[in-house]
């Protein structure tokens, strides 16, 4: 198992007796934490299929796979910094589409405004997933929000800069800047390597990635159809499928989308914001961006 990942280097665990080794990879390896591998001459073998993979931008727009085999995907937001619109909604869709349990998870529970965003978001995205109120100041939450993790799953949280992660990933795991420290010094590349990802097991039972290396990285990235298709703004109000099964609900003849939007089921608003991540992912596969770098 990748329990660590520098960019040009690896920290595997070995399952038969949990010793960790350090092992060179190339820099587009396409190697991911989470990842089970054996070692073989020459370097890394994938000895099962990767589920659950988490794929997000760099910020010269490269594809990049965070983490495999992920069970929980926290999308973390706060009264400040605002989430910016349609963030949320990509990061469920990826997560969904990807196999992953998307939760949204509301910090800063201990300051002003953080019960209007999670009526706001109650409202919005209730019904379709998991919310959750916490903080990792006041400690509000955080039991509740540990227990998604256990006994044995394995999560990461995404979100805007500044609303509160790392201090989350600290809250759920005492240990962790620490073991970041010591497992950067075992891989003996010095402190100019970016960590880009590292699994730390909870006291509470699961797994966080911790993926510094990725924390100002842009939206998850989702495809024009897994959007199209896996829209969480569409769950439980819209009733009839579309004839069309690659309909983007734009102006298709039978579409149920459009069906639910003049029934007034489905919330101009929602629509509005579909409607604007479709041109956003529609824009970027245009763009040719969709080259793949681990
Ligand atoms: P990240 O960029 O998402 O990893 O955010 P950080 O964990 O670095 O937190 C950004 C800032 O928000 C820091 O100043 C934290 O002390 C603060 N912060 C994080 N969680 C909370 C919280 O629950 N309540 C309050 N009041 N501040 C918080
Ligand atoms: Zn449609």
């Amino acid at each position: 198992m990748i329990v660590g990942h520098y960019g040009i280097a690896v920290d595997v665990r070995l399952d038969a007796d949990g010793e960790r080794v350090s092992l060179r990879v190339r820099r587009d390896s396409g190697h991911v934490v989470g990842e089970r591998v054996e070692i073989v001459p020459g370097g890394l073998r994938a000895t099962a299929e990767n589920r659950g993979v988490l794929r997000r931008r760099d910020p010269a727009g490269r594809l990049r796979a965070v983490a495999a085999n992920l069970d929980l995907l926290g999308i973390v937001v706060a009264p400040r910094p605002e989430t910016p619109l349609g963030f949320v909604d990509r990061a469920c869709v990826g997560a969904l589409a990807a196999g992953i349990e998307p939760v949204l998870i509301v910090n800063k529970s201990d300051q002003p405004g953080a019960d209007t965003i999670f009526a706001a978001f109650s409202a919005s995205h209730g019904e379709a997933l998991r919310i959750l109120r916490v903080s990792a100041v006041d400690g509000t939450g955080l039991a509740e929000l540990a227990g998604l993790f256990a006994p044995n799953r394995r999560g990461a949280f995404v979100g805007t800069s500044g609303v509160g992660k790392s201090s989350l990933a600290n809250a759920l795991c005492p240990t962790l800047a620490l073991e970041v420290g010591e497992i950067n010094e075992q891989s003996g590349l010095g402190r100019h390597v970016t960590t880009n990802a590292t699994l730390h097991a909870l006291p509470g039972g699961g797994e966080l990635v911790d993926t510094p290396g990725f924390r100002d990285f842009g939206p998850v990235e989702v495809s024009a159809l897994e959007l199209s298709q896996g829209f969480i703004g569409f769950r439980g109000v819209v009733e009839q499928a579309c004839r069309f099964r690659d309909c983007r609900h734009l102006k298709e003849p039978g579409c149920g989308v459009l069906a639910a939007l003049e029934a007034g089921r489905l919330h101009p608003d929602r629509y509005r914001v579909y409607c604007t991540l479709l041109e956003e992912v529609e824009a970027l596969e245009r763009g040719g961006r969709s080259g793949y770098s681990g």
